[in-house]
Order: C-alpha cells, then structure tokens, then sequence
C-alpha cells in the first residue's frame, strides 16, 4: 500500500458521529494507510477517498457520497468530509460505480451514521442488499445494505439542484454504474462522468458462469455504449492512478486530481477495454475448444 501524503491527525475538538474514542479513531485512519488529501475537483465535487477513490457532490439540501471504499476506509473518508467543512450527517445520498467490496464494503457503517438513501441498479442492488458478490469474477462478500431506491438505465438522482444519470454499463459488474453529472467553474460548464466499471476482471469465467451468465452480452453492450458517448469533459476514476498523470492546464480542476482524473481521455480508456476484452473472449473460446 502507497502511502501518498501524510494521514490527517484530528483535532480533538472536532466531533463526529463515530463509534470510536478519537485515539482508536486515529488508529484506524491510520491502519487505512493512503490517507489523500481530501480537496474540492470542480464545482461542487470533492475528493474524499483513500485508496480506492470516494467523490463527494455537494448541495444546499445535503450531499450525495459516490463509492464508500473498503470498510477500513470509513473513519478516513468520514474525517475527510469533516476537514473541508462538512457535516458527514447531512450525506442524504450513496451511489456507487459498482458492487464490489473496494466500493461498496463501507456503505453499511456509512449508512448507520448518515441515514442516507442508498440507491443501486439492478444487479448490483441485489449484490448490496445479500452482502454477496454477483459479479463475473466473485470477489470477496461484504457486510450487506439495505437498498432504499432500485434503479434502471437512465434514471436520475437529484438533490439541491444537482443531478446524476446512471448509465448503466454492466459487465463488470452486473449493476456497474457511470453517473453523469455537469459541474460549473468559472461561469462555465463541464460534463463529468464518474466511470463505474466496463469489462470483467482478468480472469473471470465468461462462459457458463452462473453469477452473471450474461456477462458476456452485457460486456459487449456496454463498450458499444460508451464508444457512442459523447465523450465528458472530465473523467473520474474509481481508483486513485499512480503515478498520477499529467493535467491538462487548460482544465480548471485542482492539480491533485491527477490521481482521480484521466488526462489522456475517454478514447483511450474505452479503446483500452475493447482491447483487454477481445484478449478474454480469445482466452474464453481456448477454454471452451479444450
Ligand atoms: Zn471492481
């Protein structure tokens, strides 16, 4: 594990919903070991994840929390939104890019000190509600959720005059999500999309597999899908890059985010997938011709 900047010390005068004494939540922050720097991207998002990338959207009528990380992140990603200012209480809102336990294991401790809604799409919705791993490559469980709005293709979240479309981009997982949104800087404004996931991890069985039999088809749907897209101005990943990129300086985000954003583009990463995805059809008909 990278540790990438120093971890954040709390101050003792800070309170926050947490079920641990500030010593043993120091502890864990720091057993969480990446501790990224929490900063504002654009507009009204904000960058509170660790190691595997947390996006918070700010309203006036409470925020909306984008991926929950591993359960040892929560005390990180909580003591993040607090350092720039905000209640983590008033997080009304989670989404996910996908349902595995690098995303979604934090959602139930997250949802005990929020009440947030936690909203999913279809198969992943049914992966957080059972606390079990549905995807292709069946990675490990995690603790489960309840899930207060199931959703399709297209449908919309919205709070305080901010709004996300799901596109769902199964395959990955079965409820993989990229949420779009548009963020305004500058009296300008940016079409972001937050990627969910595309094609199934190396390794996983694409023929038969009784976790996802469509994994296949769903895969092929969605690189269809997003080589149509119109691509977005900004492209956030749900994993922190290392080594970070280099930004384009026409962009007005925060130099930091070169960790989270993708400055060499959208083409690139779906023609990435398309690539890596024929390599595992190849592997798959080998398997099958055996
Ligand atoms: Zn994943």
């Amino acid at each position: 594990m990278r540790l990438i900047c120093a971890v954040a010390v709390l101050s003792a005068a800070m309170v926050s919903p947490s079920p641990y004494g500030a010593a043993e939540r120091e502890e864990r922050i720091q057993a969480a070991g990446e501790a990224a720097e929490p900063f504002r991207i654009i507009g009204n998002i904000y960058y509170v994840g660790g190691q595997y990338g947390s996006y918070l959207i700010t309203t006036p009528e409470g925020h909306i929390l984008h991926d929950t990380g591993s359960a040892d992140m929560h005390e990180l990603i909580v003591s993040n939104v607090e350092r720039l200012g905000f209640d983590v209480r008033d997080i009304r809102i989670m989404i996910s890019s996908h349902a595995h336990w690098d995303h979604v294991e934090g959602h139930a401790a997250m949802k005990r000190v929020t009440g947030a809604q936690v909203v999913a799409l279809g198969g992943d919705a049914v992966a957080l509600q059972s606390g079990r791993d549905n995807s292709a490559i069946g990675a490990r469980n995690f603790e489960p959720v309840t899930v207060d709005r199931v959703i399709e293709d297209g449908d919309t979240v919205a709070l305080g005059g901010t709004m996300l479309r799901a596109l769902w981009t199964g395959g990955h997982t079965q409820g993989a999500t990229m949420w779009m949104t548009t963020a305004e800087e500058g009296g300008d404004t940016y079409s972001v999309a937050f990627r969910g996931g595309e094609i199934p991890n190396q390794g996983a069985p694409l023929v038969d597999n009784p976790r996802h039999p469509t994994v296949v088809a769903d895969t092929q749907r969605t690189l269809r899908r997003l080589r149509e897209l119109e691509p977005p101005d900004l492209f956030l990943h749900n994993h922190a890059r290392y080594p970070s990129r280099e930004l384009d300086p026409a962009l007005p985000v925060d130099p930091r985010c070169a960790t989270c954003l993708d400055a060499e583009g959208w083409s690139r990463l779906v023609a990435g997938a398309e690539a890596g995805f024929e390599e595992m059809l190849r592997g798959a008909e080998g398997q099958r011709d055996r």
